[in-house]
């Protein structure tokens, strides 16, 4: 590894697509990985084993990351790899689509639960060993819709535009201890969700990027391994679009 530290990693919500391609990537930086779910554990045990074959360091731990205890426990968890996290890449997201005058409390409720409490929740747990230790990176995983918009999508664009408040809000409260909080925010990448995706919506999606195809998870993942690495040492409370061009309108 070119000469930058071995750190401690948590990825949320790795067990599956871009997460997981974080994961990956992160361990092949050298640095040991907690890989967190919530109910695929087979996915979270072969995201370990892939690190491990290739002689890296992971741990599979479940924790809902939107109850506090269970965010908690996680990070006490991750101690059995290491100090502290220095790392924290706030990865877990879900959707669930209605347009908003038939959206239920609970359907905004969960989207903004998970999206962006969660994200809190880890984020200010983490904070405490990296003020301590004077080093961290926090890496916040949103979406172009967080940014341009998307009807049936009110509670995501919302739970994804209130993260960037949240990215550059926390960046300024700890820079002066050597933490960066930054921003990646994914076009359309193909993972489960986007796969599922009917036929013409794909066809649709397509017309306005104009790199003219879906992402890949290991695009993301490439721009985390950019921001958590050395070489962004001077880079903080940013917003990173990785989307084919999409949201350049
Ligand atoms: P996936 O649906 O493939 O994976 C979701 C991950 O989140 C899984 O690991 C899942 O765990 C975990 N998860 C779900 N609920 C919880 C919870 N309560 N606590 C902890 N973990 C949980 O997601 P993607 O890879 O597609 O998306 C990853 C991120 O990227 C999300 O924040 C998403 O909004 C964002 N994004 C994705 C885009 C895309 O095109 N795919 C585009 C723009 C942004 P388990 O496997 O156990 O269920």
């Amino acid at each position: 590894m070119e000469g930058s530290r071995q750190r401690l990693a948590l990825v949320t919500g790795s067990s599956r697509g871009i997460g997981r391609a974080i994961a990956l990537k992160l361990a092949a930086m050298g640095h040991r990985v907690v890989i967190n779910y919530v109910t695929r554990e087979d996915a979270a045990n072969d995201v370990v084993k892939a690190i491990a074959d290739r002689g890296g360091k992971a741990l599979a731990v479940r924790a809902d990351i939107t109850k506090v205890d269970q965010v908690e426990a996680m990070f006490q968890r991750a101690l059995e790899l290491g100090e502290s996290v220095e790392i924290l890449v706030n990865n877990a997201g879900i959707i669930k689509d209605s347009l908003l005058m038939r959206m239920t409390d609970e359907t905004w409720d969960n989207v903004l639960d998970l999206n962006l409490r969660g994200a809190f929740l880890c984020t200010r747990t983490a904070l405490r060993g990296m003020v301590r230790g004077r080093w961290g990176r926090v890496v916040n995983i949103g979406s172009v819709v967080g940014m341009l918009g998307n009807p049936g999508q009110a509670n995501y664009a919302a739970s994804k535009a209130g993260m960037i408040g949240f990215t550059q809000s926390v960046a300024k409260e700890v820079a002066s201890r050597n933490v960066t909080v930054n921003y990646v925010a994914p076009g359309y990448i193909t993972t489960d969700i986007v796969e599922g995706l009917p036929q013409p919506i794909k066809d649709r999606i397509m017309a306005r990027i104009p790199l003219q195809r879906f992402g890949k998870p290991e695009e993301i993942a490439g721009m985390v391994g950019y921001l958590v690495g050395d070489e962004a040492d001077y880079v903080t409370g940013q917003v990173f679009a990785v989307d084919g061009g999409i949201s350049i309108g």
